[in-house]
């Protein structure tokens, strides 16, 4: 993408997916939404950790934040904006956008998008489905965003994966029902699609190969090379959730005790913005 007259626009944008530990999809199925209230809330300071960390290392980001967190921290919403982050919304209570209706959808992230707005008095713009479940099931998903006033989504990890993505979809950010649909960041090796964006294999990695993939994703894509991670990724010390499947429990507790600093060594090695800035979006 070109940059604006005058404004030059970050190459990689860093965002943070904010929600509990609890919250997370690989674990829904032992954990129902009904007993979310019964866990003590980790996500405020976590998130606050986050903020703290972006300050030492010059990075501004993008949280996408459930409205359910929201209500329940609405101190740290407003903290998130006070210290030049961008609010955006993750839908109320996680639920993924498959597994809803379109009327139910448009309700979703119509309350959601008002919880935010409400408690920060910060337009929100951008939108991430929960376990970025934007896609060939769902093809009324950006309408339906674009109707309830939202300018982009970035809902979509084009990858093969056993539980999101279309190796086919675009890897850069497009234009789709008069809003943008940006990514994260993805790269093609030896002819096959691996992820930079962040995740599980952020913290399974080697610092160097990581570093590496978001080096060529930021010049290969036509657009921002998107990151993302979660505030409990860099808590180690949260309670296990052993009735947990084996295959979520490898996947969510591996290397958390490394995670916050190999995530300010990735802060350091790039200039990290918005994905409002990133995609020409702020004013
Ligand atoms: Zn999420």
């Amino acid at each position: 993408m070109s940059a604006a007259a005058g404004i030059s626009r970050p190459s990689f944008a860093l965002s943070v997916d904010v929600e509990d530990y609890f919250q997370v999809w690989a674990f829904s199925s032992v954990v129902s939404r009904s007993s979310w209230d019964g866990f003590s809330l980790r996500v405020g300071d976590n998130t606050r950790r986050c903020l703290d960390l972006f300050d030492n290392h010059n990075a501004k980001a993008t949280f996408f934040t459930l409205g359910w967190v929201a209500e329940r921290d609405p101190d740290l919403i407003r903290d998130i904006v006070a210290r030049g982050h961008e609010l955006a919304s993750h839908g109320f209570d996680h639920t993924k956008v498959n597994e809803q209706t379109r009327d139910e959808f448009l309700a979703d992230v119509t309350k959601t998008k008002a919880i935010l707005e409400d408690i920060s008095g910060a337009e929100v713009k951008g939108y991430r489905a929960a376990g970025f479940s934007i896609g060939k099931a769902t093809p009324w998903a950006h309408d339906v965003l674009a109707e309830a006033g939202h300018c982009y989504s970035s809902s979509t990890h084009p990858i093969a994966h056993d539980h999101y993505g279309d190796a086919k979809a675009p890897q850069s950010p497009y234009e789709i029902a008069g809003m943008l649909e940006a990514p994260v960041a993805t790269v093609n090796l030896f002819g096959k699609r691996v992820s930079a964006a962040g995740g599980g294999w952020f913290r399974a990695a080697p610092l160097a190969l990581s570093k590496a993939l978001l080096t060529k994703a930021a010049s290969a894509l036509d657009g921002p090379a998107i990151f993302y991670f979660h505030p409990w990724e860099i808590d180690p010390d949260q309670p296990r959730l052993n009735r947990a499947p084996l295959k979520s429990k490898i996947r969510h507790y591996l290397n958390l005790n490394r995670m916050e600093a190999k995530l300010a060594k990735t802060l350091d090695a790039f200039s990290w913005g918005r994905i409002d800035e990133a995609l020409g979006l702020r004013q």
